[in-house]
Protein backbone atom coordinates (compact mmCIF):
# COMPACT_ATOMS: atom_id res chain seq x y z
CA UNK A 1 0.00 0.00 0.00
CA UNK A 2 0.87 3.31 -0.82
CA UNK A 3 1.57 5.80 2.27
CA UNK A 4 -0.31 8.57 0.83
CA UNK A 5 -3.62 7.68 -0.92
CA UNK A 6 -5.50 10.55 -2.68
CA UNK A 7 -8.78 11.05 -1.67
CA UNK A 8 -10.00 12.18 -5.07
CA UNK A 9 -8.87 12.75 -8.62
CA UNK A 10 -9.63 16.73 -10.04
CA UNK A 11 -12.81 16.90 -11.21
CA UNK A 12 -13.69 18.87 -13.97
CA UNK A 13 -14.55 21.68 -11.82
CA UNK A 14 -10.79 21.69 -10.33
CA UNK A 15 -9.19 21.80 -13.74
CA UNK A 16 -11.29 25.29 -14.58
CA UNK A 17 -10.58 26.51 -11.30
CA UNK A 18 -6.94 25.66 -11.53
CA UNK A 19 -7.50 27.91 -14.49
CA UNK A 20 -8.61 31.13 -13.29
CA UNK A 21 -7.18 30.95 -9.57
CA UNK A 22 -3.87 29.06 -9.68
CA UNK A 23 -2.41 29.66 -12.97
CA UNK A 24 0.55 32.37 -13.60
CA UNK A 25 -1.55 36.14 -14.56
CA UNK A 26 1.02 38.11 -16.99
CA UNK A 27 -2.70 39.30 -18.56
CA UNK A 28 -6.03 39.56 -17.54
CA UNK A 29 -7.59 38.25 -21.09
CA UNK A 30 -7.54 34.80 -19.26
CA UNK A 31 -10.30 36.10 -16.89
CA UNK A 32 -12.05 38.30 -19.87
CA UNK A 33 -12.32 34.90 -21.85
CA UNK A 34 -13.71 32.90 -19.19
CA UNK A 35 -16.06 35.44 -18.20
CA UNK A 36 -17.43 35.35 -21.55
CA UNK A 37 -17.72 31.62 -21.95
CA UNK A 38 -19.95 31.52 -18.20
CA UNK A 39 -22.19 34.59 -19.94
CA UNK A 40 -22.40 33.16 -22.80
CA UNK A 41 -22.81 29.68 -21.72
CA UNK A 42 -22.62 27.62 -25.42
CA UNK A 43 -23.67 23.68 -25.57
CA UNK A 44 -21.62 20.98 -26.32
CA UNK A 45 -19.75 20.87 -29.61
CA UNK A 46 -21.19 25.16 -30.41
CA UNK A 47 -18.58 26.70 -32.21
CA UNK A 48 -18.37 30.37 -30.73
CA UNK A 49 -16.78 32.70 -33.76
CA UNK A 50 -14.55 35.42 -32.80
CA UNK A 51 -17.00 37.78 -33.64
CA UNK A 52 -19.62 36.29 -31.11
CA UNK A 53 -17.18 36.27 -28.08
CA UNK A 54 -15.65 39.78 -29.27
CA UNK A 55 -18.73 41.83 -27.63
CA UNK A 56 -19.05 40.35 -24.02
CA UNK A 57 -15.43 40.04 -23.67
CA UNK A 58 -14.68 43.39 -24.95
CA UNK A 59 -17.52 44.84 -22.29
CA UNK A 60 -15.67 42.83 -19.71
CA UNK A 61 -12.42 43.92 -20.30
CA UNK A 62 -13.51 48.09 -20.84
CA UNK A 63 -15.44 47.59 -17.65
CA UNK A 64 -12.16 46.40 -15.82
CA UNK A 65 -9.97 48.88 -17.39
CA UNK A 66 -12.63 51.86 -15.85
CA UNK A 67 -11.25 50.22 -12.25
CA UNK A 68 -7.83 49.31 -13.16
CA UNK A 69 -5.62 50.66 -16.04
CA UNK A 70 -3.64 48.15 -15.47
CA UNK A 71 -4.44 44.79 -17.27
CA UNK A 72 -0.91 43.04 -17.55
CA UNK A 73 2.73 43.27 -16.71
CA UNK A 74 3.47 44.07 -20.35
CA UNK A 75 4.64 47.46 -21.37
CA UNK A 76 1.73 48.54 -24.27
CA UNK A 77 -0.82 46.68 -25.68
CA UNK A 78 -2.42 47.79 -28.90
CA UNK A 79 -5.82 46.14 -28.15
CA UNK A 80 -5.92 47.67 -24.62
CA UNK A 81 -5.57 50.94 -26.84
CA UNK A 82 -8.22 50.28 -28.50
CA UNK A 83 -10.47 49.35 -25.61
CA UNK A 84 -8.93 52.79 -23.71
CA UNK A 85 -10.24 54.70 -26.88
CA UNK A 86 -13.89 53.58 -26.55
CA UNK A 87 -14.02 54.03 -22.96
CA UNK A 88 -12.47 57.92 -23.39
CA UNK A 89 -15.40 57.97 -26.53
CA UNK A 90 -13.06 58.71 -28.72
CA UNK A 91 -13.39 55.75 -30.92
CA UNK A 92 -17.05 53.71 -31.60
CA UNK A 93 -18.69 50.34 -30.68
CA UNK A 94 -18.27 48.78 -33.98
CA UNK A 95 -14.49 50.32 -33.98
CA UNK A 96 -13.97 48.48 -30.38
CA UNK A 97 -15.35 45.18 -31.45
CA UNK A 98 -13.44 44.93 -34.95
CA UNK A 99 -10.32 45.83 -32.77
CA UNK A 100 -11.03 42.65 -30.48
CA UNK A 101 -12.03 40.50 -33.45
CA UNK A 102 -8.36 41.19 -34.78
CA UNK A 103 -5.75 41.56 -32.07
CA UNK A 104 -8.22 40.25 -28.64
CA UNK A 105 -7.70 37.04 -28.51
CA UNK A 106 -4.09 36.32 -29.70
CA UNK A 107 -2.54 34.54 -26.79
CA UNK A 108 -5.68 33.96 -24.83
CA UNK A 109 -6.99 30.96 -26.19
CA UNK A 110 -3.60 29.11 -27.32
CA UNK A 111 -3.10 29.82 -23.54
CA UNK A 112 -6.03 29.61 -21.36
CA UNK A 113 -5.72 26.20 -20.54
CA UNK A 114 -2.09 26.16 -19.17
CA UNK A 115 -1.37 25.78 -15.79
CA UNK A 116 2.26 25.05 -14.73
CA UNK A 117 3.26 25.32 -18.09
CA UNK A 118 1.15 22.44 -19.22
CA UNK A 119 -2.27 22.52 -20.46
CA UNK A 120 -4.86 20.72 -18.19
CA UNK A 121 -6.33 17.40 -18.91
CA UNK A 122 -9.94 18.45 -19.31
CA UNK A 123 -10.22 20.91 -22.27
CA UNK A 124 -13.17 23.24 -22.20
CA UNK A 125 -12.71 24.29 -25.75
CA UNK A 126 -10.92 23.34 -29.23
CA UNK A 127 -9.10 26.20 -31.21
CA UNK A 128 -10.59 25.84 -34.75
CA UNK A 129 -9.53 29.54 -35.68
CA UNK A 130 -7.76 28.58 -38.84
CA UNK A 131 -10.35 26.82 -40.44
CA UNK A 132 -13.37 27.91 -39.04
CA UNK A 133 -12.56 31.49 -37.59
CA UNK A 134 -13.87 30.18 -33.80
CA UNK A 135 -13.38 27.98 -30.75
CA UNK A 136 -15.35 24.68 -30.85
CA UNK A 137 -17.29 24.27 -27.12
CA UNK A 138 -16.58 20.75 -25.74
CA UNK A 139 -18.45 18.48 -23.62
CA UNK A 140 -16.58 19.41 -20.28
CA UNK A 141 -17.90 22.96 -20.43
CA UNK A 142 -21.41 21.52 -20.64
CA UNK A 143 -20.26 19.69 -17.58
CA UNK A 144 -19.56 22.23 -16.06
CA UNK A 145 -22.42 24.23 -16.40
CA UNK A 146 -24.48 21.16 -14.97
CA UNK A 147 -22.89 21.52 -11.74
CA UNK A 148 -24.65 23.03 -8.86
CA UNK A 149 -21.53 25.63 -8.50
CA UNK A 150 -21.49 26.88 -11.78
CA UNK A 151 -23.18 30.20 -10.83
CA UNK A 152 -20.59 30.72 -7.90
CA UNK A 153 -17.81 30.44 -11.28
CA UNK A 154 -18.50 33.63 -12.27
CA UNK A 155 -17.98 35.27 -8.68
CA UNK A 156 -14.72 33.91 -8.03
CA UNK A 157 -13.37 34.15 -11.57
CA UNK A 158 -14.18 38.51 -10.65
CA UNK A 159 -12.78 37.89 -7.67
CA UNK A 160 -9.23 36.75 -8.60
CA UNK A 161 -9.18 39.53 -11.21
CA UNK A 162 -10.05 42.39 -9.13
CA UNK A 163 -7.15 40.64 -6.59
CA UNK A 164 -4.72 40.06 -9.80
CA UNK A 165 -5.12 43.80 -11.23
CA UNK A 166 -5.09 45.72 -8.03
CA UNK A 167 -1.69 43.97 -7.51
CA UNK A 168 -0.88 45.46 -10.72
CA UNK A 169 -2.02 48.99 -10.44
CA UNK A 170 -0.46 49.32 -7.50
CA UNK A 171 2.48 49.71 -9.60
CA UNK A 172 4.78 48.69 -6.32
CA UNK A 173 6.33 44.96 -5.03
CA UNK A 174 3.31 42.63 -4.77
CA UNK A 175 5.47 42.41 -1.39
CA UNK A 176 4.45 45.06 -0.55
CA UNK A 177 0.48 44.46 -1.18
CA UNK A 178 -1.06 44.11 1.74
CA UNK A 179 -4.78 42.67 1.51
CA UNK A 180 -6.54 43.15 4.95
CA UNK A 181 -10.94 41.80 5.43
CA UNK A 182 -13.14 44.62 6.64
CA UNK A 183 -15.25 42.58 8.54
CA UNK A 184 -18.44 44.64 8.59
CA UNK A 185 -18.81 44.64 4.54
CA UNK A 186 -17.34 41.71 4.25
CA UNK A 187 -14.88 42.95 1.40
CA UNK A 188 -11.14 42.54 1.11
CA UNK A 189 -9.60 45.99 0.68
CA UNK A 190 -6.13 47.54 0.40
CA UNK A 191 -4.39 50.53 0.13
CA UNK A 192 -3.16 52.29 -2.65
CA UNK A 193 0.75 54.38 -2.74
CA UNK A 194 -1.38 57.39 -1.16
CA UNK A 195 -2.96 55.32 1.94
CA UNK A 196 -6.08 55.58 0.60
CA UNK A 197 -8.38 52.78 0.87
CA UNK A 198 -9.37 50.38 -2.25
CA UNK A 199 -11.91 47.62 -2.07
CA UNK A 200 -10.70 44.87 -3.74
CA UNK A 201 -13.68 42.24 -3.87
CA UNK A 202 -15.76 40.21 -1.95
CA UNK A 203 -13.84 38.17 0.81
CA UNK A 204 -16.71 34.86 0.09
CA UNK A 205 -15.75 35.02 -3.60
CA UNK A 206 -12.18 35.16 -3.18
CA UNK A 207 -12.37 32.38 -0.18
CA UNK A 208 -14.82 29.87 -2.58
CA UNK A 209 -12.03 28.87 -4.99
CA UNK A 210 -10.31 26.87 -2.66
CA UNK A 211 -13.24 25.74 -0.76
CA UNK A 212 -15.06 24.55 -3.92
CA UNK A 213 -18.32 25.25 -3.18
CA UNK A 214 -17.81 23.42 0.54
CA UNK A 215 -18.07 24.28 3.89
CA UNK A 216 -14.86 24.67 5.99
CA UNK A 217 -15.44 22.29 8.39
CA UNK A 218 -17.91 19.74 7.33
CA UNK A 219 -18.10 19.71 3.79
CA UNK A 220 -21.76 20.54 3.70
CA UNK A 221 -22.29 22.43 -0.19
CA UNK A 222 -22.48 26.21 0.00
CA UNK A 223 -23.44 28.49 -2.47
CA UNK A 224 -22.72 32.07 -3.20
CA UNK A 225 -26.41 33.37 -3.54
CA UNK A 226 -27.41 35.63 -1.05
CA UNK A 227 -30.81 34.74 -1.75
CA UNK A 228 -30.22 31.03 -0.76
CA UNK A 229 -30.05 28.83 2.94
CA UNK A 230 -26.92 27.57 1.56
CA UNK A 231 -25.08 30.86 1.85
CA UNK A 232 -22.46 30.59 3.77
CA UNK A 233 -21.09 32.92 6.68
CA UNK A 234 -17.24 34.14 6.72
CA UNK A 235 -16.04 32.38 9.73
CA UNK A 236 -13.13 33.10 11.81
CA UNK A 237 -11.45 29.87 12.64
CA UNK A 238 -10.12 31.44 15.86
CA UNK A 239 -13.17 32.90 17.03
CA UNK A 240 -13.32 36.35 16.87
CA UNK A 241 -13.95 36.74 21.19
CA UNK A 242 -10.30 36.66 21.07
CA UNK A 243 -9.69 40.02 20.53
CA UNK A 244 -11.04 40.59 23.88
CA UNK A 245 -8.38 38.66 25.16
CA UNK A 246 -5.65 41.03 23.35
CA UNK A 247 -5.08 38.38 20.16
CA UNK A 248 -6.51 40.61 17.45
CA UNK A 249 -6.22 42.27 15.20
CA UNK A 250 -4.54 39.80 13.31
CA UNK A 251 -7.47 37.69 14.00
CA UNK A 252 -9.25 39.41 10.77
CA UNK A 253 -6.71 38.28 8.71
CA UNK A 254 -7.26 36.39 5.72
CA UNK A 255 -5.11 33.29 7.30
CA UNK A 256 -7.81 33.04 10.01
CA UNK A 257 -10.76 33.26 7.53
CA UNK A 258 -12.84 30.60 6.03
CA UNK A 259 -16.26 29.57 4.56
CA UNK A 260 -18.62 27.85 7.00
CA UNK A 261 -22.10 26.70 6.49
CA UNK A 262 -24.52 28.42 8.99
CA UNK A 263 -25.00 25.09 10.83
CA UNK A 264 -21.38 24.99 11.55
CA UNK A 265 -20.72 28.59 12.58
CA UNK A 266 -23.66 29.37 14.29
CA UNK A 267 -26.68 26.31 14.37
CA UNK A 268 -27.06 23.93 16.87
CA UNK A 269 -24.29 22.07 17.52
CA UNK A 270 -21.87 25.24 16.11
CA UNK A 271 -18.40 26.66 16.63
CA UNK A 272 -19.69 29.40 18.66
CA UNK A 273 -16.68 30.56 20.22
CA UNK A 274 -14.77 27.43 20.65
CA UNK A 275 -11.74 26.00 19.35
CA UNK A 276 -11.41 23.95 16.33
CA UNK A 277 -9.21 20.95 17.04
CA UNK A 278 -6.20 20.52 15.69
CA UNK A 279 -7.38 18.56 12.71
CA UNK A 280 -8.99 20.75 11.45
CA UNK A 281 -6.19 23.49 12.30
CA UNK A 282 -4.14 21.00 10.10
CA UNK A 283 -6.82 21.92 7.29
CA UNK A 284 -6.28 25.86 7.65
CA UNK A 285 -2.36 25.04 7.63
CA UNK A 286 -2.67 23.33 4.70
CA UNK A 287 -4.75 25.56 2.76
CA UNK A 288 -2.86 28.97 3.76
CA UNK A 289 0.26 26.87 2.64
CA UNK A 290 -1.92 25.92 -0.94
CA UNK A 291 -2.07 29.58 -1.73
CA UNK A 292 1.08 30.49 -0.97
CA UNK A 293 2.44 27.81 -2.73
CA UNK A 294 0.18 28.68 -5.95
CA UNK A 295 1.05 32.45 -6.90
CA UNK A 296 -2.36 33.41 -5.22
CA UNK A 297 -2.58 37.23 -5.39
CA UNK A 298 -2.84 36.56 -1.72
CA UNK A 299 0.61 35.04 -0.97
CA UNK A 300 2.28 37.64 0.01
CA UNK A 301 -0.54 38.98 2.45
CA UNK A 302 -0.46 35.53 3.81
CA UNK A 303 3.17 35.32 4.37
CA UNK A 304 3.67 39.03 5.80
CA UNK A 305 0.26 37.77 8.51
CA UNK A 306 1.67 34.34 9.31
CA UNK A 307 5.57 33.81 8.35
CA UNK A 308 7.92 33.57 5.66
CA UNK A 309 8.43 29.40 5.43
CA UNK A 310 6.86 27.14 6.64
CA UNK A 311 8.76 26.65 9.87
CA UNK A 312 7.52 30.15 11.03
CA UNK A 313 3.71 29.45 10.01
CA UNK A 314 3.70 26.49 11.40
CA UNK A 315 4.86 27.84 14.68
CA UNK A 316 2.88 30.90 14.45
CA UNK A 317 -0.40 28.27 14.09
CA UNK A 318 0.99 26.46 16.92
CA UNK A 319 1.42 29.49 19.22
CA UNK A 320 -1.85 30.72 18.65
CA UNK A 321 -3.09 27.76 18.88
CA UNK A 322 -2.30 26.98 22.53
CA UNK A 323 -2.95 30.52 23.32
CA UNK A 324 -6.78 30.32 22.32
CA UNK A 325 -7.01 27.00 23.64
CA UNK A 326 -6.13 27.99 26.91
CA UNK A 327 -8.37 30.84 26.78
CA UNK A 328 -11.29 29.55 24.97
CA UNK A 329 -11.16 25.75 27.16
CA UNK A 330 -13.40 23.68 24.80
CA UNK A 331 -12.49 22.28 21.77
CA UNK A 332 -15.01 21.74 18.20
CA UNK A 333 -15.13 19.22 15.80
CA UNK A 334 -18.30 18.63 13.63
CA UNK A 335 -19.60 15.29 11.85
CA UNK A 336 -18.07 15.53 8.59
CA UNK A 337 -21.43 15.80 6.04
CA UNK A 338 -19.50 14.19 2.84
CA UNK A 339 -16.04 13.31 2.08
CA UNK A 340 -13.49 14.88 2.50
CA UNK A 341 -12.96 17.41 -0.50
CA UNK A 342 -9.83 19.62 0.58
ZN1 LIG B 1 -20.42 23.13 7.95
Amino acid sequence: MLPFEPSRKPTIEDNWRGIILFGQNTQSYKFALAQSLLELNPEDGDLLRLEDLAPVYAKHLTEHLKNADKQGVAGSSKFLDACRSYNSDTSTYSDLVNATVQMGFKNVIDAFHRVNRKDVPYRFFEDERKTLGGIRITENFSKLEESPQFQDLSNEAEARWRLVETAWELRISRALVAVEHDPEMELLFTFDGKRRRKNVTSTRDALNGYQKGYCFYCFEEIHLDKQVETFPDVDHFFPHTLKQYGLGPTIDGVWNLVLACKDCNRGIGGKFGAVPTERLLARLYTRNEFLIGSNHPLKETLMRQSGGNHTERQSFLQDFYNKAWAILIHQWEPPEKREAQF
